[in-house]
């Protein structure tokens, strides 16, 4: 009688894993979000461990938790207290991944039906991480994608009231600023299913939802996912490619580079009163890689400061742009 029912077990966690490992198509020894030595060295306890113990006490139900988080075979942690414990850079190391959005049975739902007030992208001050929905205080938002409850947290620095679900897509979504929270980590969700009321807490001025997707941690533009004047998905796969992170997602490193860039190039006033635009050669640079900054060509480069495209540049050296 107890052969069957081990069996039976190791037949279902091998098709568990089969399929984990299929749909991710990545091999789970590599890095994951949040991963440091002792993460990795718990993993691969816990993932041990809960076998034997699914076979040991399988008459008494076993615990299966460890195993049956969204998304466990990408990401390292299932943290309900830190909002964003992942490092996307140490972690996302392939080229591109295709995100499969929804699977048979699953749907996408708009978490709420209102007109974006603010973008995805850099505020005057600030990365804006997500897309800002308006409403009023008290209308229910509801999941994108089934899933479980990660954080439902309250008094959040920026967020105020939010709630982030991690899905079985790999994507986790943000619910920012609500008024009321209605769900606690560790709850399913289905699609569609209440979370919250919407509000005006955190760092917002005027009721509004503001829903963020991520990737392992990484803020991508929900806009890019849905298209919000019809509140479908654009389309039912997402490719994700490392170019994508560094010249649109990565808002930080985008701001500095802009910053950087901005601050090579000054203005030189002449004795006659004119003045023209110099750019200072820094590390690395060459003419082709200034004249893309500058918004300009190499020709009018050479022309304007009398030089040869082959000229060896200094760094430090001022050419006239
Ligand atoms: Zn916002």
């Amino acid at each position: 009688m107890k052969a069957i029912p081990n069996t039976f077990f190791l037949m279902l966690i091998t098709a568990l894993f089969a399929c984990n490992s299929l749909l991710a198509g990545v091999s789970d020894d590599r890095n994951k979000p949040g991963d440091d030595k002792k993460a990795k060295a718990k993993r691969t306890d816990t993932t041990t461990a809960s076998i034997t113990t699914l076979i040991e006490n399988e008459e008494d139900s076993p615990d299966t938790t460890l195993i049956l988080f969204p998304s466990n075979d990408l990401y390292a942690s299932w943290d309900t207290n830190t909002v964003h414990p992942y490092h996307f850079a140490d972690c996302f190391r392939q080229d591109s991944v295709s995100i499969c959005l929804t699977d048979i049975g699953q749907n996408f739902v708009m978490p709420f039906k209102g007109l974006i007030t603010s973008q995805f992208g850099w505020r005057r001050y600030r990365p804006h991480y997500g897309t800002d929905i308006d409403l009023e205080i008290g209308d229910t938002v509801v999941s994108a994608f089934d899933g479980m409850v990660r954080i439902a947290k309250s008094h959040v620095q920026g967020y105020g009231n939010v709630v982030i679900i991690r899905h079985d897509n790999g994507l986790e979504t943000v619910y920012a600023h609500l008024s009321k929270l209605l769900v606690d980590p560790g709850q399913k969700v289905k699609a569609g299913e209440l979370l919250g009321l919407g509000g005006n807490t955190g760092r917002s001025y005027g009721a509004h939802l503001h829903f963020e997707i991520r990737y392992l941690g990484q803020a991508l533009d929900t806009e890019d996912f849905i298209d919000f004047a019809n509140g479908n998905l654009k389309s039912y796969e997402f490719t994700l490619r490392k170019t994508d992170v560094e010249t649109k997602y990565d808002l930080r490193a985008l701001h500095h580079r802009h910053r950087r860039d901005v601050g090579a190039i000054s203005y030189v006033k002449t004795k006659n009163g004119t003045t023209y635009k110099v750019y200072r050669v820094r590390q690395g640079d060459n003419l082709g890689r200034i004249a893309q900054r500058c918004h300009t060509t190499v020709k009018a480069l050479c022309k304007k400061n009398g030089i040869k495209p082959t000229k060896v540049l200094q760094v430090g050296q001022k050419i006239k742009v």
